[in-house]
């Protein structure tokens, strides 16, 4: 036996070599990957948990099925008025969750499917940096290296630490609202972005009774404050119980549940006085307090790649971060976390890299977003306050109107539905368009190209309505 078979050192890994090498199989990651190997590139994908990442397996996807089946519960109470008598209706969660988690799986086998379909290479694991002098990721101590690797990791819930909040943990976060086997009897939501009021919003539609902590006196904040008030009120008519001015002080387990401990603090109030109350017997206390980026178990800063204070990889407008070779794209940048937004910006990125298109690279501006709220709410463009800032109070004018959509006509049931819209300049160019409404969500999509491509106010005004829709007060605002 020579000396070399007795040396007690590792063996050195090989390292596998592709043109494009993507951490991380969400909407970014994979969409990159695609559009990358359809370009010719040889691809691999590094996935720690399941394909499709947040989007399919524990946010868009399954958030939509869930609402879906709210708008059920919520038309139900107008079938009387419909002439529908539909008698004694039962609803089974544990049905719905079956149903939904069949097609979510499904969903991942095609995700799947798609990347051998395009010879991707799918690496199972999760991915970290070496401290080669070469960009390397080392994963269940293989090694892989590429001149181009793209960093699509994502985020994930935040959470309180116990020292925050003396029990926080016993809560769960939008992940673990995807794992209640049964429909909570009673919720208490902490947070006040649209997750807080989305999940709010399916359980106490589906019969959960439900209270929403928030610490100011309004919901989405950096939305228009016409959108944020409207909806702070429907979440208030439709029986959820708000808590403004309020914050999380402790939790505890008691054998009939969850006691939630609040504090109010009024500052308006000038006595300062705090109100301590509490909220017994809670099967669910779900905290929606923002996403953190995925970035520190990835050894990045040894790459020399900068991230800002939070965590989030800073990059320039082409995705490129302070590290030649490393990208990033989507909610690890921390910018506009919405899966349409990490699917453009990762082909953006491929067509730049193996296609020679040295000036592709996505638009951040006027991204239109819906939130599944109970009515949904379509937001795109400038608030009215940011209008105002931009260009200044006398070159901005707003359109707005509030009504009853005729489906209400005959249901004892209501609900409102608001629109704005934001125009700067003398030719009252649309720069912004909001709304809270039923249909607001199939509404947006069609605006949005208008307001895209330039649309002014005339535009809007020359369109024909279509009657009896909801949609058409856009075109008939004065
Ligand atoms: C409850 C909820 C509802 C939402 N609803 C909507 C909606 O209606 N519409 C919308 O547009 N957006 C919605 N979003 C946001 C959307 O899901 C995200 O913007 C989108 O998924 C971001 O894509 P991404 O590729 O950046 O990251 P992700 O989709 O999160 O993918 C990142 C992937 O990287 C993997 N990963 C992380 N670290 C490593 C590692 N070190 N090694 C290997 N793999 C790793 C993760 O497991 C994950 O699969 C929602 C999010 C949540 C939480």
């Amino acid at each position: 036996m020579t000396q070399q078979w007795l040396s007690l050192d590792p063996p050195i890994p090989h390292t596998t070599r592709f043109d494009f090498l993507v951490i991380g199989g969400g909407s970014g990651g994979l969409a990159g990957a695609r559009r990358a190997s359809e370009l010719g590139a040889t691809t691999a994908v590094i996935e720690s948990h399941k394909l499709g990442g947040t989007c399919v397996n524990v946010g868009c996807v399954p958030k939509k099925v869930m609402w879906n089946a709210a708008v059920h519960a919520e038309y139900l109470h107008d079938h009387n008025d419909y002439g529908f008598d539909v008698g004694n209706v039962r609803f089974s969660w544990e049905t719905l969750k079956a149903k939904r988690d069949t097609y979510v799986s499904h969903l991942n086998r095609i995700y799947r499917s798609n990347l051998d379909k395009a010879k991707i290479q799918t690496i199972q694991g999760h991915a970290r940096f070496t401290n080669d002098p070469e960009p390397t990721v080392e994963v269940n101590g293989r090694k892989y290296t590429a001149p181009h690797i793209l960093i699509a990791t994502g985020g994930q819930p935040s959470v309180l630490s116990e020292t925050e909040v003396p029990g926080a943990s016993l809560g769960i976060t939008s992940d673990g609202f995807f794992e209640l086997e049964t429909l909570p009897k009673r919720s208490v939501i902490v947070g006040a972005g649209y997750i807080a009021v989305e999940m709010a919003g399916i359980l106490s539609t589906l019969g959960s009774k439900t209270s929403l902590i928030i610490r100011q006196t309004g919901v989405l904040r950096n939305f228009d404050a016409f959108i944020s008030t409207n909806c702070t009120k429907e979440l208030q008519n439709s029986g959820i119980d708000l808590w403004k001015n309020t914050q999380v002080k402790s939790v505890c387990k008691t054998d009939r549940g969850l006691e939630v401990t609040l504090v109010t603090k009024d500052p308006e109030k000038k006595n300062d006085e705090e109100k301590i109350r509490t909220i017994q017997e809670v099967d669910c206390l779900l905290w929606a307090i923002g996403r953190q980026p995925n970035t520190s178990g990835l050894n990045i800063g040894e790459m020399s790649v900068d991230t800002d204070e939070r965590g989030h990889i800073i990059v320039d407008e082409f995705q490129n971060t302070s590290r030649a070779g490393i990208y990033a794209v989507g909610d690890v940048c921390g910018k506009a976390l919405l899966t349409p937004v990490a699917i453009a910006a990762g082909r953006k990125l491929a067509h730049r890299l193996f296609e020679g298109k040295k000036d592709s690279k996505l638009d951040y501006s006027t991204i239109p977003t819906v939130v599944f709220s109970h009515p949904p709410i379509g937001t795109v463009g400038l608030t009215e306050e940011e209008a105002i800032k931009s260009r200044g109070k006398e070159n901005v004018k707003i359109y707005k109107t509030s009504f009853t959509p005729m489906y209400h006509a005959i249901t004892s049931r209501k609900s409102q539905c608001i629109m704005k819209l934001v125009c700067v300049g003398k030719e009252e160019k649309v720069v912004g368009l909001h709304m809270q409404g039923l249909g607001c969500d199939e509404m947006l999509q069609g605006f949005a190209v208008a307001i895209k491509m330039g649309a002014t106010k005339a535009d809007f005004d020359k369109t024909i309505a279509i009657h009896p829709t909801s949609s058409e007060e856009f075109v008939t605002m004065r």
